[in-house]
């Protein structure tokens, strides 16, 4: 038998020494949650994606929730939202007491269609929720010409694409408010942790009472000032990170530029090897953007209807390549079709993208080797057919 290979997985965190002291050592300080770490990871993520204020939660869940909360978002509140994304974009909505109003995407990239954007605006219409699917910026100088004069912000679903750039604006200073993940799949990590970031002072003072069950201060803060009284002035949850996750977020985000790069690095790999074959074809890349490169997604063309990308899907595991799906249009899930009465047929591109689109292997600590070995295993898996 020849020796089996190692299972590649689409994404994996990279955790170094440094890393693991840097954990070590906060956990030997007198600071577990609420101490030092969690403004110095946030001066830290301010300072990375140009935003004047970053604050920092417990998964990008809570960040979204916190981003919906932040710019108002209530009960009777619309927000568009890309029907190509994970449910906690248009469950952030839902947390809210809003409705998310699915918009179709762009066919080339699967991120969200200005012109389907601007078909669906109405008078309820409260924000416009991008994402910036696979680590690439939404087109966001056609979305605010459609906001324009109309008091509609945009919170960017940015899970996908810390370390990115539009233009030259780094993502995190591009929308109104944004949300990030640090789930071990995304570009840097703390386990469970997430952050949203902002120019605008309103919406970050909003995310830090609400992320602190809408108290003003903190016990830090109160502690300072010899202070016990604390004034709950809104409804907020517990959506705290600890110093310890603070702290491998710090270490993890030093070595953010030269990660982005070297996935960068591997999607060339796969676009040089991928252009010889026919029956797939990766996502289009606009020209003048910083794409971060969270998911590597191609579409398989061989046999329409998703035949072929269901065989390649599992030959590809079959050989230890964990190949995986980004997403079932959120509006084709059970909870949706149930409660707001979504159906196929709503968002045709996006759903006819999730019969043709497969995420290979993309981790800033695959080899070039793993690479080869990806597009190698693919060409044979679309000529075993
Ligand atoms: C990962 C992700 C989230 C949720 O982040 P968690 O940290 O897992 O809660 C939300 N939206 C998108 C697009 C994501 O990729």
């Amino acid at each position: 038998m020849p020796p089996q290979l190692p299972f590649l997985p689409y994404a994996t965190q990279s955790i170094d020494d440094e890393d693991v002291e840097a954990v070590t050592a906060a956990l030997k300080s007198a600071w577990l949650t609420t101490g030092p770490l969690v403004s110095k990871f946030e001066a830290a993520l301010a300072s990375t994606t140009g935003a004047k204020d970053a604050v920092v939660v417990s998964n990008g869940t809570a960040a979204l929730h916190t981003a919906m909360h932040a710019v108002g978002i209530g009960p009777g509140d619309e927000v568009i939202v890309p029907a190509m994304t994970f449910v906690a974009t248009a469950n952030a909505v839902l947390y809210c007491g809003g409705r998310p109003v699915f918009a179709d995407v762009e066919p080339d990239t699967l991120l969200i269609s200005p012109e389907s954007v601007a078909s669906l605006i109405g008078p309820k219409t409260r924000a416009i929720a991008t994402v910036d699917y696979a680590g690439q910026p939404c087109d966001y100088e056609a979305l605010y010409d459609i906001v324009a004069g109309r008091n509609i912000p945009i919170v960017a679903d940015a899970c996908h694409a810390l370390g990115g750039h539009y233009r030259s604006r780094p993502v995190g200073s591009v929308a109104d408010i944004t949300a990030f993940s640090f789930h071990p799949v995304k570009q840097i990590t703390t386990g469970e942790g997430g952050a949203v970031v902002s120019n605008v002072e309103e919406y970050s003072a909003r995310a830090r009472v609400f992320r602190n069950h809408g108290i003003t201060t903190d016990h830090r803060q109160r502690e300072q000032a010899g202070s016990w009284l604390y004034e709950m002035v809104e409804l907020g949850f517990n959506y705290r990170i600890t110093d310890f996750q603070c702290a491998l977020g710090i270490s993890q985000l030093a070595k953010l530029e030269r990660w982005v790069e070297r996935r960068r690095e591997i999607a060339n790999i796969y676009s040089e090897l991928l252009g010889d074959l026919a029956e797939v074809r990766p996502l289009a890349v606009r020209a003048g953007l910083g794409h971060a490169f969270h998911l590597y997604v191609i579409r398989v063309l061989a046999e329409p209807g998703g035949a072929g990308r269901a065989r390649l899907f599992h030959y590809l595991r079959g050989k230890g390549i964990g190949v995986n799906v980004h997403y079932l249009p959120v509006h084709l899930h059970p909870f949706y079709q149930r409660t707001l009465g979504t159906r196929p047929g709503l968002c045709p591109v996006a759903e006819r993208a999730y019969e043709e689109i497969l995420s290979l292997p993309m981790f800033p600590a695959m080899k070039n080797s793993d690479v080869h070995r990806v597009v190698e295993t693919l060409s044979e898996g679309l000529a075993d057919s």
